[in-house]
């Protein structure tokens, strides 16, 4: 295994990196920096410009419109996006149903959706999780029950990220309500301007608003929206699962906010020292990124390992497991650097309707926010404490 780029490697990097100089605004790239909150437009301006370098499908075949870049390469895209300050590629329709449709889904399916996932004609977002049915996700009662050439749902999903923006929900419904939990159920692409949608949002603690609830009261839905067989969703639902995960490890942002924590804590004083003279914050600042060099390392050996076999296995919920614990530190520690400035909340300035933050410190505004919106990494994608069991079974063998 060799963890080195070749030199096609650094000069596909180079391409990268002069690319995105070219291309990223820099109103966008500073919203980015800043932590600073996205809006639509914000997401959908980003994805269009990447889209028309034909560089959005970057995990997908080159038949389907898809870059056909191997491991390396996806992996350099994403640290030198990382590294500038992209917005992200939502990952909802690229990521997770696109994966889905090329997969299992008909001929016309894909002629129809992915050029449009492509192109983020349609904003996506995922309807697996329901009050009763988080971790355990096979006991779903959201009911899809076929009348001729409809389905008619009924029933709540929750926790649905960014819903409030979408033309279309991938949903997992029950359609046999006598079979095993895990047999009864299929995989529908419902769109979300059909009557009897309700979407109610969940406002957080920084009254943002990130996630929501769905209710489908009689929700009529062409039998064409079907993905593969009637009853076989599971199946679908799990071979999505494993790529929603392996993305969520993000080495590239954390090693770009570890230089913006290094730098707060060098500008930020305690008795009159920079942070980052304390012992003890400076070895917590040196524990994490050890951690971060770790993590890299064992990202780029799953990468050497998946250009040889196809897909993600159980070690993307050790990247999940490890990723997210380095987000967390980062956000506490940054929290940590800047102390008491930490404390206002500055909706305006978070917003972007104010250039500066009134409280006198841009770095600091938005820090408890997002120290806040990262205690959702441990939880979203699959919580660490379900991932840590299929690394015991899975990896361990235990
Ligand atoms: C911010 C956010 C965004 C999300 N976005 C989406 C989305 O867009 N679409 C979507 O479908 N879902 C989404 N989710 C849902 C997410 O996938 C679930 O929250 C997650 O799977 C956990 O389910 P739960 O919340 O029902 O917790 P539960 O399953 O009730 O678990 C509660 C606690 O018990 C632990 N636990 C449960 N079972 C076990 C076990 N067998 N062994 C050990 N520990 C266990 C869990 O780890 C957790 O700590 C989102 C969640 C969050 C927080």
């Amino acid at each position: 295994m060799d963890l080195n780029y070749s030199a096609e490697d650094i000069a596909f990097r180079d391409q990268v990196r002069a690319y995105l100089d070219a291309n990223l605004p820099k109103d966008l790239q500073q919203k980015v920096l800043n932590h600073k909150r996205l809006s639509k437009e914000d997401f959908v301006r980003w994805h269009k410009i990447v889209a028309k370098q034909g560089w959005v499908g970057t995990g997908w075949p080159v038949e389907y419109g898809g870059t056909g870049w191997n491991a390396v390469q996806r992996h350099i895209w994403e640290e030198e996006c990382a590294r500038a300050g992209t917005p992200p590629i939502l990952p909802f329709g690229v990521n997770m149903v696109a994966p889905v449709i090329m997969a299992f889904g008909n001929e016309a399916q894909k002629k129809y959706y992915l050029p449009r996932i492509l192109n983020c004609d349609d904003w996506w977002c995922q309807g697996y999780s329901e009050p009763g049915a988080g971790s355990d996700l096979a006991s779903l009662k959201t009911r899809a029950e076929r009348q001729g050439d409809h389905y008619i749902v009924n029933g709540q999903k929750t926790w649905t990220t960014l819903g409030q923006h979408a033309d279309m929900i991938f949903c997992l419904v029950r359609t046999d309500t006598g079979a095993r939990k895990q047999e009864g159920i299929s995989f529908l692409l419902i769109d979300m301007k059909t009557p009897g949608i309700t979407v109610r949002p969940i406002i957080m603690l920084d009254e943002d608003h990130e996630v929501n609830e769905v209710f489908f009261d009689n929700v009529k839905v062409p039998v064409e929206n079907l993905i593969g067989e009637e009853n076989k969703g599971w199946t679908y639902a799990k071979y999505l699962l494993g790529h929603e995960r392996t993305n969520i490890a993000a080495v590239g942002r954390a090693k770009r906010e570890l230089q913006f924590l290094k730098r707060i804590a060098t500008e930020h004083l305690k008795n009159g020292k920079p942070m980052l003279e304390d012992p003890v914050f400076a070895g917590k600042v040196a524990t994490l990124e050890i951690e971060i060099m770790a993590l890299e390392v064992t990202v780029l050996k799953v990468i050497s390992e998946d250009s040889k076999r196809r897909g993600p296995g159980p070690e993307a919920s050790m990247l999940k497991v490890k990723g997210t614990e380095v987000q967390q530190m980062l956000t506490e520690l940054m929290v940590e650097a800047v102390g008491p400035y930490s404390l206002p909340f500055d909706r305006h300035y978070l917003e972007g309707q104010e250039a500066h933050s009134v409280f006198g410190d841009d770095d600091a505004a938005p820090l408890a926010s997002y120290y806040f919106n990262f205690r959702k990494t441990s939880i979203y994608g699959g919580s660490n404490e379900i991932q840590k069991n299929i690394i015991t079974q899975m990896i361990l063998g235990l």
